[in-house]
């Protein structure tokens, strides 16, 4: 085993995860004087770089395409002596300080706090064309893409409250939103399910689920979503229906599995924080991002609780001496 040498006497923290809880955290970070290590895992910039253009960031009058802004924060804190290492962390040891990392190629660190901001993934179908049209016609966010479907015609995929939370916002911009769920019964709460039901843009087809999605090469070279190819899960019967979107709400998972059994999580398994705080409970641990966020998962609040978690580190470092 390598151990990744930091020759300096400041404090070292480790950040995991690299979207804007992460790289937001690093700066902060890294401009308190610290020593900054930050754990980029297998999506470096995280769910943004999944997406195409982001105009709800601040700062950005016209927008910015999503992996920029991953690339211009990655810069910002490479800047103030952050290091970036594009692994992915399979260990982490708590049970002594300084803790210990591992990551995928077997090298360890050791660290005097640990910010956790492995963030959250959008669960996906798994249906054929999903993942080549994402961004292209497909989201996996109505709150980040909306925008982007005026007077379009959309699928929402889901039955849960999600989907009738983001079928209904959808309406706010689109022609037409048709709710695509699985059963006939809705896991979403009645007070969705009516305020969904009550509204005159919002159409639904039950009993279907999503087999694959197809589209077309624009004239610029573009990729576009146009088709859901549907099943009745009833009857198996097999439909070609036309849209101009789809967003795919069946849920987030946390990418928690790191620290199962090491911080109190949810029944969701999302990292439990304390209060308003970046605080878990291991002392030195710290969490922030949509690692802890089941309600708001935007990008400019995982930036917010990552300057928390860094300011949080800090002061609990300063205690510690
Ligand atoms: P849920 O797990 O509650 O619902 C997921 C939905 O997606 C279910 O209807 C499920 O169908 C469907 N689904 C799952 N996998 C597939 C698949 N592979 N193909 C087709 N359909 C699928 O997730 P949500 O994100 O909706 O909600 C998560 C939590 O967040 C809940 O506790 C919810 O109450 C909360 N929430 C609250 C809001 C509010 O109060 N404003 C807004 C948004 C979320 P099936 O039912 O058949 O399993």
């Amino acid at each position: 085993m390598t151990e990744l040498s930091h020759t300096t006497h400041k404090h070292s923290v480790a950040v995991i995860g690299s979207g804007p809880a992460g790289f937001t955290a690093a700066l902060y970070a890294a401009r308190a004087a610290m020593d900054v290590t930050i754990y980029e895992g297998m999506q470096p910039g995280g769910q943004l770089t999944i997406t195409t253009e982001v105009e709800n960031y601040p700062g950005f009058e016209h927008g910015i395409q999503g992996p920029e802004l991953m690339d211009v924060m990655r810069k910002q804190i490479h800047r103030f002596g952050a290091i970036s290492v594009y692994e992915t962390v399979t260990a982490l040891d708590t049970s002594k300080r300084p803790f210990t990392l591992t990551t995928e190629s077997g090298k360890t660190q050791s660290v005097d706090a640990v910010i956790l901001a492995m963030g959250a993934s959008a669960k996906l179908l798994g249906a054929k064309g999903e993942q080549e049209y994402m961004g292209y016609g497909i989201s996996a966010c109505a709150t980040c893409d909306g925008f982007f479907f005026r007077n379009q015609d959309v699928l929402v995929i889901g039955g849960g409250d999600t989907a009738m939370e983001e079928a209904n916002y959808l309406t706010r911009f689109c022609s037409s939103v048709t709710i695509v769920h699985r059963r006939e019964e809705f896991r979403a709460s009645k007070i969705m399910i009516d305020r969904a039901h009550s509204n005159p843009k919002i159409k639904f087809l039950l009993n279907t689920t999503v087999d694959e999605f197809q589209g077309i090469t624009l004239e610029s070279g573009l990729k576009k979503m146009t088709t859901a190819i549907l099943r009745n899960t009833q009857t198996g019967a097999i439909t070609e229906h036309t849209t101009d979107g789809a967003f795919v709400a069946i849920g987030h998972q946390p990418n928690s599995k790191l620290v199962k059994g090491i911080v109190a999580m949810d029944d969701g398994e999302y990292v439990l924080t304390e209060g308003k705080s970046s605080y878990t409970n291991v002392a030195g641990v710290f969490a922030c991002g949509d690692l802890q966020d089941t309600v708001y998962r935007q990008a400019i609040t995982a930036a917010a609780s990552g300057c928390m978690a860094a300011i949080d580190a800090e002061r609990w470092l300063e205690q510690q001496h």
